[in-house]
């Protein structure tokens, strides 16, 4: 009897940092490991988040058991209410993962069934057996899967770094991941964030002596920017508050959210008389505060682009305040940082950041982390996942260095399928059919809505601006019976704009004027005239090209 195949299909996460989702299927039984949203660059104009297409996954003829999720980061867990609108299921996470989610959900309005499991714990879904491994990560609760099928052992790592002292003492289960690898492993999918990063990547304790360093001899207010994720590092800048005698003032609602769950749920520990509310961190002595701030990544509107721009922040920036950058800056977002940084040393503040000292480590795996996880496991086949693909061809290399095969190493992008399946020699893995796998945009309300066109018009809009002309035409004469009017916007500044429309006007005008009395009559005809008329016009006088419209309406 020929056994049916183990299918893997990226959705996302592989050939971007982000939106992760992997469809695993054996026969029609399937899990989905992750469900994430990708957060859109600068020129993705107007757009909130990004997310998987999920049209294919919403019509597969597939039983799915569950979605697995490994641990509560946005681009692991943001794109779970899209994926649960096509397909129902359970979801099997970690407690503090299972508090983000359903915080999330609820918020949706959405039925779904949660379901909280630990570190070694194993659960039966169909052909899948899957075993969850505790993994370090800069949040807390991370978890790796270890699923065995039929045809063998996968091992899917999440996000993870190899802590040997992390903050709350749960290591990367190094000991589990090397019995499978002892059992015998049929492929090993492993996190490439920092594949290009030598070594390995800082202890979080370590993080702890920086800040401190730091801070101790501040005198005014001292505000860190982090993400509100970041339970392990709050809980190091919570300690700090109570040595160094601060208190800490939340900001962002986001920071307050995370806190407020990570204490009921006893990750952090941190007594209720240590925050303090606004109007009493207003009357504090500034050497008393500490504000724990949302906005790392200074995206216009966050708590620090307000606070750099001196735009009602709730506490400004006085001098001789310390701001501290305690995260990584996201690529893309270097230049929002750079920007705020300099604003926030304008007013007077010292400004210290992760680059220019130890204020931050990664929670992900460097090289020599990578290796050892490849060393533990010695899977027969492996799959890089979660990065760029220069990040996933850098731990290909790394692989291959640790004694994998090139033929049994897979470096593959969104939507190339990955077969394995039983021959005479023993299970052997290829390339399956390659799926389109596009971004979903989502924009307010709109999935999926905005699509290659529009952004192209978008960007155009954004880079020219836009006129609009409108005239009326009487059917009966082909004469102007009003018109043209000319309404521009983003092309020039309100005060060089009435001669410049002026001459367009008469440019149209006599344009029109050049056509036959006949001719003159066709409102079709009078459009193109004025769109071909104007985008020359612009062009001579400014070298620009707005986005035309032209109104013709005919009485
Ligand atoms: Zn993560």
């Amino acid at each position: 009897m020929t056994l049916p195949q183990l299918k893997i299909l990226p959705l996302g996460g592989l050939g971007e940092i982000g939106m992760n989702a992997m469809l695993v299927s054996y026969g029609r039984d399937a899990i989905l490991i992750d469900c994430g949203v990708l957060f859109p660059d600068t020129e993705m104009l107007g757009i909130d988040i990004v997310i998987p297409d999920f049209s294919h996954f919403a019509t597969l003829d597939i039983d799915l058991h569950g979605y697995m999720i490994t641990h509560g980061h946005e681009d692991h867990i943001g794109a779970l209410p899209y994926a649960l609108s096509v397909r129902t299921a359970p979801i099997y996470a970690s407690r503090f993962t299972c508090a983000l989610i359903k915080q999330k959900l609820t918020e949706w309005n959405l039925k779904f069934s949660l379901q909280e499991v630990a570190p070694r714990e194993t659960l039966d879904l169909g052909p899948f057996q899957i075993e969850f491994l505790r993994v370090t990560h800069s949040i807390p609760d991370g978890l790796a899967l270890a699923i065995r099928t039929p045809l063998g052992t996968l091992i899917h790592t999440g996000d993870f770094k190899i802590d040997h002292v992390p903050l709350d003492g749960e290591k990367t289960d190094l000991a589990r991941f090397s019995e499978y690898g002892e059992q015998g492993v049929l492929a090993l999918f492993s996190d490439s964030t920092n594949s290009e990063l030598e070594g390995t990547a800082v202890s979080e304790t370590a993080i702890g002596t920086s800040l401190e360093a730091a801070m101790r001899d501040v005198g005014g207010r001292i505000f860190v920017a982090a993400f509100a994720s970041h339970i392990h590092r709050i809980q190091q800048l919570c300690d700090l508050a109570r040595k160094l005698d601060r208190y800490v003032f939340l900001n962002g609602r986001s920071m307050v959210q995370n806190i407020r769950l990570a204490r009921e749920l006893g990750i952090l520990k941190a007594p209720d008389d240590l925050f303090i509310e606004l109007a009493e961190a207003k009357e504090l002595p500034v050497h008393k505060l500490m504000v724990l701030t949302t906005g790392s990544q200074a995206e216009p509107g966050s708590a620090i682009a307000r606070l750099a721009l001196a735009d009602h922040p709730p506490l400004p920036i006085n001098v001789g305040d310390v701001v501290i950058f305690s995260s990584r800056s996201i690529p893309g977002n270097e230049r929002a940082i750079s920007k705020a940084i300099n604003g926030l040393m304008r007013q007077g503040a010292h400004v210290l950041y992760a680059r220019a000292s130890q204020l931050h480590t990664s929670g992900h795996a460097h090289k020599e982390e990578q290796r050892l996880m490849i060393n533990l496991v010695k899977p027969n086949f492996f799959v890089p996942i979660h990065g760029e693909l220069r990040h996933l061809s850098h731990h290909a290399k790394t692989a291959r260095e640790c004694g994998i095969n090139e033929e049994n190493i897979f470096v593959i992008e969104d939507g190339q399928t990955i077969i394995f399946e039983q021959t005479q020699n023993g299970i052997a893995a290829s390339r399956g059919d390659k799926l389109e796998a596009r971004k979903v945009f989502v924009d307010g309300k709109g999935v999926g809505d905005v699509g290659d066109i529009v952004m192209r018009d978008r960007q155009q809009l954004a880079n020219a601006g836009i006129v609009i002309c409108v005239l009326t035409l009487d059917l009966a004469t082909g004469e102007i019976a009003s018109g043209p009017d000319l309404i521009c916007r983003g092309i020039i500044e309100l005060e060089h704009q009435v001669p410049l429309l002026e001459e367009a006007k008469t440019t149209i005008e006599k344009a029109l004027l050049e056509h036959t009395p006949q001719a003159r009559k066709d409102p079709d005809l009078s459009k193109e005239t004025i769109r071909l008329t104007l985008r020359r016009f612009f062009r001579k006088t400014l070298q620009r090209k707005p986005v035309v419209i032209p109104m013709v309406i005919t009485v």
